[in-house]
């Protein structure tokens, strides 16, 4: 079958009644398949089992002679923090290490913004009318959740395939004092994967801003989570920042949550000296610290296993498989059929798909007629609304071979059902 625009009226309402067909065949199969969350599957979670029984009572001491059993430590013990020191190129000084989940810190970084300001002579965001962050769509979701909760007004900026579209993103941010943030997903991004290019984050560093107190949410999920031997390179967000003199700009955040046990893992807030002073003081009063025992099961697993990058190329073993099975089956069932485009991503959790304009909502809901559950239709857009109705992400990580391969079956053929179910409306009309 090929282009869909191509067809002639009888040949599309043919179609049309086979991809019907096809979808009744799915609904009897009774499946209840699940792509809409990018969560590690069962076999990824074992890989790091063994750090589970790593250490017994006499092993809870740091290098440095801390008992991670008791209070201390805000920022961390020094093993963790230059354990993140080096997979982000920070010295360890510039590291907070926190708890299980980094999205909790940018929940809180942004919640202190709020109440308290980013800086000592800061005014604290909520005592503007209304305050903005730029959103590059698509983007991810559980970032635009949490301006919602807030109550910060979102703006959409689109992407490119180098990141932000730094033209809108300049022109903005140039005019307005209430625009304080922005949120950046620069490596492996969620959902598209694009790794966010040096001119991208050179412009992003040294862009004159109208608030003076502007920060860049620098969430680096995805830093060493590579799908092939030729990983993208990522420049260094801080290192720009400094270099063009607003170093308190970025605050960079990771986790190991898709590393070792999502939930389980530990994180890191990273900034520049002045930002970790300052933002060392306002969490000495929210805790005495963070889970040190969990810290240092996390480093000495790593060491055992001689390096984390081990670890994730067991991971991408596991995954990259999944990913090509996902583009090998776009590529065979629409490959031709001018109805859809995706991302092929070298590293992170997800492909992104467009749709023709007007059918992602409709993608969505057929899939979930016949049991398969995808990422609302919107979610990757403020607001859940995605303009041009068009925006799907897939997460191929979680299914099984057999399940994925089965869930795409279905996907494809609701997403050619309703491109040919609007031209068959159309042509009726
Ligand atoms: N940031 C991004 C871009 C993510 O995709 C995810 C997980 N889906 C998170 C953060 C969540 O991180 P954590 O588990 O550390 O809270």
């Amino acid at each position: 079958m090929s282009n869909v625009n191509e067809l002639t009226e009888e040949q599309l309402y043919q179609r049309y009644e086979q991809l019907k067909a096809q979808l009744e065949r799915y609904k009897s199969e009774n499946m209840t398949l699940d792509m809409s969350r990018g969560k590690p599957s069962p076999d990824q979670l074992s890989l790091s089992e063994e750090m589970l029984a790593l250490l017994t009572a006499d092993e809870l001491i740091t290098d440095d002679g801390l008992d991670t059993r008791n209070y201390g430590q805000l920022d961390g013990i020094p093993e963790a923090k230059s354990w993140f020191a080096s997979i982000l190129e920070v010295a360890p000084s510039q590291v907070i290490v926190g708890g299980n989940s980094s999205l909790s810190t940018m929940h809180d970084t942004v919640a202190r913004g709020l109440l308290k300001g980013v800086e000592e002579e800061a005014k604290p965001w909520s005592s503007y009318p209304s305050i903005k962050f730029l959103c590059p769509s698509p983007g991810y979701d559980r970032h635009f959740a949490i301006c919602e909760f807030l109550g910060i007004d979102m703006i959409p900026v689109d992407m490119t395939n180098e990141g932000p579209n730094m033209d809108q993103v300049e022109a903005l941010v140039l005019e307005d004092e209430t625009i304080k943030g922005i949120w950046c997903v620069p490596k492996y991004s969620n959902p598209e994967g694009v790794t966010y290019s040096e001119a991208v984050v050179k412009r992003l560093a040294s862009m004159k801003t109208k608030a003076t107190d502007f920060r860049i949410f620098w969430d680096n999920a995805y830093v060493i989570h590579h799908l092939t031997d030729t990983p993208d390179s990522l420049v260094s967000i801080l290192e720009e920042a400094k270099k063009a003199g607003y170093p308190n700009r970025p605050y960079v955040f990771s986790s190991t949550s898709k590393v070792t046990f999502p939930g389980a893992g530990i994180s890191a807030f990273v900034s520049s000296p002045d930002n970790i002073a300052f933002t060392k003081k306002q969490l000495s009063f929210q805790t005495i610290g963070a889970d040190k025992i969990n810290q240092l099961r996390h480093i000495r697993f790593f060491e055992k296993i001689g390096g984390v990058e081990e670890l994730m190329k067991k991971h991408a073993a596991i995954i990259k498989p999944k990913f090509d099975l996902v583009i090998d089956t776009l590529q065979q069932k629409l490959g031709n059929k001018n109805i859809a485009t995706w991302t092929e991503p070298n590293g992170g959790y997800f492909i992104s798909v467009n749709t023709e304009n007007g059918c992602a909502a409709r993608v969505v809901a057929l899939c979930k007629e016949v049991g398969l559950t995808l990422t609302g239709a919107g979610a990757t857009y403020p607001y859940g609304k995605d303009p041009l109705d068009r925006n799907i992400r897939i997460a191929p990580s979680f299914p099984t071979l057999e399940e994925l391969q089965k869930a795409m079956n279905v996907f494809c053929d609701c997403i050619e059902l309703a491109a040919i179910e609007g031209k068959v409306e159309k042509s009726k009309a």
